[in-house]
Formats: C-alpha cells, structure tokens, sequence
C-alpha cells in the first residue's frame, strides 16, 4: 500500500552540527525560546515579519506554517515556521508532513518547544507523530500516468534525550497509525476487488499475522446452516456471496467480560431491489468502513497485545437487485429467532448487522458496539463532521467519550425517547426494517439495539464520518479510518 513508514530519530541538544544527516527542511517554531539549538536566523526573521505585516494589511489570517528559502543561512534548504498559535498538536504534525509533501521533502529536522512536564512531553510525542504517520499516507491509484507520491521518510527530533516513556509513545503512534491507515486502505478498495470473500480473506491476513487469534469465516452455506437469515436475505441476489467473519483474542483468559466489536461489510450497496439513484452511488464502496474499522483495531490489537478479551464480528455482503433478490414485504427469520419485516432493501446494513449482535453474544461478547456506515439521515443530522451514537447503556457510553476524547474523535449521542422504539414496531413481524425518514438515524440504531440481548451496547454511525469528499483537518479524501483511534483507547483504558 502506498505509505511510507517514518523513521525518528533523536537528536541531542547541543549536537546538532555534530550529525552528519542531509535535510531537505528544518521545522522551527516562530519565537523559539533561548535555550534552542537552532536560532531563526535574522534575515529570515526580517523576512517572517515581512510577511506578517503584510497579512496584518490584508486582514487575512497568518498562516500557520510558512516556508521560506534559508539562502545558505541554515543546513538545510528550506525551513518551515511553525506559527506560534498552533494548538492542537496533532494536526500541527499532519500539517508539517502534508507540506513537506507537496514540496516533495523526505528529510526534516525539528525542533519544537515541548511541555516541561515528562507525561505532558511522552503525550505530545505521541500525538505530534500520530498527526505526522496519518499525514504520510497516500490512497491507492489506478492512474498509470500517476507520479509516485512523496513521503517523508526521516523525522530528526531535536528533543533530547530518548528515554522509555517517549519510545513507548512514538511506538503507540506508530501502530495506531498504522491501523488507521489500514482501515483506510480496506475501505477506498473498489468494489469489484473488495467482493465479500475477498474482505474475508483481508482479516483472514491480519488474524494470521499474529498468534494471539482465532478466526473463523462462514460461507454462505455455513451461514444458512446458523440460521442467518438476515445476512443470507441481504447477501443471495450477488454472485459474490456473503461471509460471517468473526475473530477472537483472549488477552485477559480469568475474565468472563468480552467487548464484541462489530462491523458492517456490504462491499457495494446498490439498495438492492429499492435501487439507489445513481448520482454518488460509486461512494458505496464505502459501506463496508465499519468492518474497516474493525479490522484496523484488530491489527493494532495483535500488536498491542491489551488485556481484555474481544470478539471481532463482520457481517460481509454485496446488497444487489435480481431475480431472486429480497424484496420490500419480504419477513425474515434472524439468528436470534427474531423476525423482520423488510420496507426497504437499502436499509440492509441492519438486517446484517442483527446476525452479527446475535452471533457476537453467542461467541461471548458480554458488551457490544457497533460501527456502520448506516443512514444517510446521519449526514442530515450531523454532516460529516462527527460519528452518530445510540446506546441502551449511559456508563458504556461515557467510557466511549472518554476514548473519543483522548482520541479527539467527534461523538455525538442521540437520544432513545420510547416514542422511537414504537416507530420500528411491526404488524407483522417482530420489528421493521425502517422507522421512515424521520429521526431515521435513531430509529435505525434502535433497530441493531433490538438484537443486543440486554447487553450493554453501542451503535456508531459513521456514515458520514468514514468517507470524505474532501479533505478535512487530518482526514483525507476518501476513506478516514474514523474511531479506529477511539476504539483502541477505549480497549487501553478497559
Ligand atoms: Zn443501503
């Protein structure tokens, strides 16, 4: 996959000429403090203050990175200034390496004013380089005319000494950012690669990376034999049939407390016989990001090694129109016994995603969350700018908000008023598939929650979140990997 992986290195104050490593550009802040190695020369000091009264003329705001030549005056080229508003430490790392980037620098040497305190420093280490890997990544293209893309591929850090806590952080950023960019990879897949067989085989890969996994993969007769109606229903009008994916780790072997984590994988929704228009229809390749987000923190599991135990479930489908198709009026048996009433065969994520509930409990799970790319009425509410919730559990809940935080992942939780339940009730089956358009991202959550069992839960609805159109602070055009973060600190702090 296209990304480079970033090699830090740590440079001892005081013997920065002493090195003898060739930079492409030194990364400075704007007023560093007279203890710095590095002191902005002042030609180009006269040359920032330039370009600051001219911004000061012009009212617009002055940019928080500046590049400028160094003529000689520095060991490197270029140097870029990091302005001294720069707040949120991890988009200050995504933005240094999405400049250096563009300008095509591999090579950078930074130095930085750090927190005094030692956990206030190993954290921004951490965040700094979390920022700087997620920025280092690159889409796959199919252009046979494309340029390669540019990576930074060495990170000097002026920062002193290398002890434990701070390799520890940089190693924690190095593997989160790597499962993000995991997520990310399996999610912008084409659809015509990314069939259901090939997303098992996908996780199959990273389950045999390491040997802390068990994984077991349903095909689509196995699935009839559990009783999956849900995902059948969903899965037989493709050629591509579905699987049941399912991974466990027993990191904590005494306990009986199991999080499932729970993925919706339709690899192409068309809507199925209620046909999608075809205008952004092709952004459908994205309705298996839940299951992406999945897998990613399954990978850093196997690298993390936490002591909790997990179960991994992905319900994996291609949601097609054809003759033998599910049809709106369609009732369907699930595992759990519980039946559906289908309204809608583009509200199929749910129908799956009952199976998986039904089958995480039974492997174990004694918690659940859910991550699906599931309504549209999402992006009504919340745009895409943050990730819908619905739980049936408020300290599971607030344990999440913790997560999402220190991620700094956007969660937003809707409420489950009674008055929501009732509009999934069915006449003839034992809930709907649809509650109609209004309060649509509820009444879907609502409708997965039916499948829990009583046992704490949580939906997410990353529908609007797990795939941009454009690139937004440190997320990416296409697929972002979303939650991946918070849900690996949620396993940490567990
Ligand atoms: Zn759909």
């Amino acid at each position: 996959m296209p990304r480079e992986n970033i090699s830090f290195q740590f440079i001892q104050k005081g013997n920065v000429d002493d090195q003898a490593v060739t930079i492409d550009a030194i990364v400075l802040t704007e007023s560093p403090d007279k203890t710095a190695n590095i002191q902005i020369p002042q030609a180009i000091a006269d040359t920032l203050e330039n370009n600051r009264q001219r911004h000061s003329n012009s009212n617009s705001q002055s940019p928080r990175l500046t590049l400028l030549p160094t003529h000689g005056f520095l060991n490197a080229p270029y140097l870029i200034v990091v302005g001294n508003e720069m707040e949120d430490i991890r988009t200050l790392g995504h933005d240094i390496v999405q400049l250096a980037r563009r300008e095509r620098f591999s090579r950078l040497l930074i130095e930085l004013t750090l927190p005094a305190s030692k956990q206030e420093r190993s954290r921004w280490l951490q965040q700094l380089a979390e920022g700087m890997y997620m920025a280092n990544y690159a889409r796959q293209t199919y252009n046979s005319q494309a340029k390669s893309p540019s990576f930074v591929t060495q990170a000097h850090l002026l920062i002193g000494e290398l002890d434990a806590q701070l390799e520890k952080a940089l190693e924690s950023a190095e593997i989160i950012s790597e499962a993000v960019c995991h997520a990310r990879d399996l999610t912008n897949f084409p659809g015509n690669y990314l069939v259901p067989a090939i997303l098992a085989d996908e996780v199959q890969a990273i389950s045999d990376a390491f040997d802390c996994f068990v994984c077991e993969i349903l095909d689509e007769q196995q699935i009839a034999e559990h009783g999956m109606g849900g995902l059948l229903a969903v899965g037989k009008a493709s050629i591509n049939p579905p699987r049941m994916i399912t991974v466990t780790y027993r990191g904590n072997p005494k306990s009986d407390d199991v999080i499932g984590l729970i993925g919706k994988g339709i690899t192409f929704d068309t809507g199925g016989i209620s046909l999608k228009r075809s205008d952004n229809m092709a952004e459908m390749i994205c309705d298996m990001a839940g299951a992406a987000t999945v897998a990613g923190v399954m990978q850093a599991v196997g690298r993390l090694r936490p002591k909790c135990n997990l179960v991994f479930v992905i319900a994996a489908a291609e949601n097609m129109p054809a003759g033998n198709a599910y049809k709106p009026g369609d009732v369907i048996t699930t595992m759990s016994g519980k039946t559906i009433e289908v309204l809608n065969t583009d509200a199929e994520g749910r129908v799956v995603l009952a199976d998986a509930m039904t089958y995480a409990l039974q492997k174990g799970a004694s918690k659940l969350i859910d991550i699906a790319t599931l309504t549209g009425a999402i992006l009504v509410s919340l745009a895409d700018v943050a990730t819908g919730a619905v739980t049936n559990n408020q300290d599971f809940m607030n344990q999440l908000m913790t997560a999402a935080s220190a991620a700094d992942e956007r969660i937003w939780q809707l409420p489950v008023y009674p008055e929501y339940k009732e509009m999934i009730k069915s006449s003839v089956a034992d809930v709907k598939n649809t509650g109609g358009r209004y309060a649509g991202s509820i009444t879907g959550g609502l409708f997965i929650g039916t499948f829990a069992d009583h046992a704490p839960w949580i939906h997410l609805d990353v529908a609007g979140t797990a795939f941009l159109d454009k690139q937004r602070g440190i997320h990416p055009k296409g697929g972002t990997g979303v939650m991946v973060r918070t849900l690996i600190a949620l396993i940490n702090n567990h």
